[in-house]
């Protein structure tokens, strides 16, 4: 089956999370079903926008989808975390959430300057903090090549919220 069909059948709905009239897409079924996880890696590796120095990923499940595909591009990884977890010089920035607000770091100097940074995350919202993330990584000398998620909520207008940044997503749902 094509891998959306794939994503789909991993995808679990949770309604009213983590608050009232949220429902949440939870692919934690994907992250324990190594064949279909490994047709994902698979498919984030081939679609890539040209040639990828690193993988960024946002804490928590950014970092799971994030250092599987850097594993397989053979490259290292990026780690971008929530405030205060990150030791030594950072830069921060605060965005909205589709619940909330959330503060995000990443370190001075984890990325040789000019590099060529591909974002990754496991689902796109609002587009909140892959902004957010973008911006930091290229503030800390990266020239971030895209942003790649494994399922997009096309509803919440994410995609535009990025406008020109390069964004691909193997599902995208309602
Ligand atoms: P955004 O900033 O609104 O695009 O939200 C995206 C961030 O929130 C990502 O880091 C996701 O991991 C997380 N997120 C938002 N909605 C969901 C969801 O339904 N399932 C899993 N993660 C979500």
């Amino acid at each position: 089956p094509p891998v959306a069909g794939v994503v789909a059948a991993h995808v679990r709905d949770v309604p009213d999370f983590p608050q009232p009239g949220v429902v949440f897409k939870d692919l934690t079924p994907l992250f324990v079903a190594p064949e279909a996880w490994d047709r994902v890696l698979t498919a984030l590796a081939d679609g890539r926008h040209g040639e990828v120095d690193l993988v960024a990923g946002v804490e928590a499940r950014g970092f799971v989808v994030g250092a599987a595909l850097a594993r397989v591009l053979g490259t290292g990884f990026v780690p971008v975390r929530k405030a205060g977890k990150l030791p030594g010089d950072v830069v921060a920035a605060t965005y909205g959430l589709e619940y909330g607000e959330a503060t995000i770091e990443v370190q001075t100097g984890a990325v040789p300057d000019g590099s060529r940074v591909l974002l990754v995350d496991d689902v796109l919202a609002t587009g909140g903090t892959a902004v957010a993330a973008w911006d930091l990584l290229e503030r800390v000398g990266a020239r971030v090549v895209g942003f790649d998620v494994v399922v997009e909520l096309g509803l919440l207008g994410g995609r535009d919220r990025l406008g020109v940044r390069p964004v691909r997503s193997l599902l995208t749902v309602g």
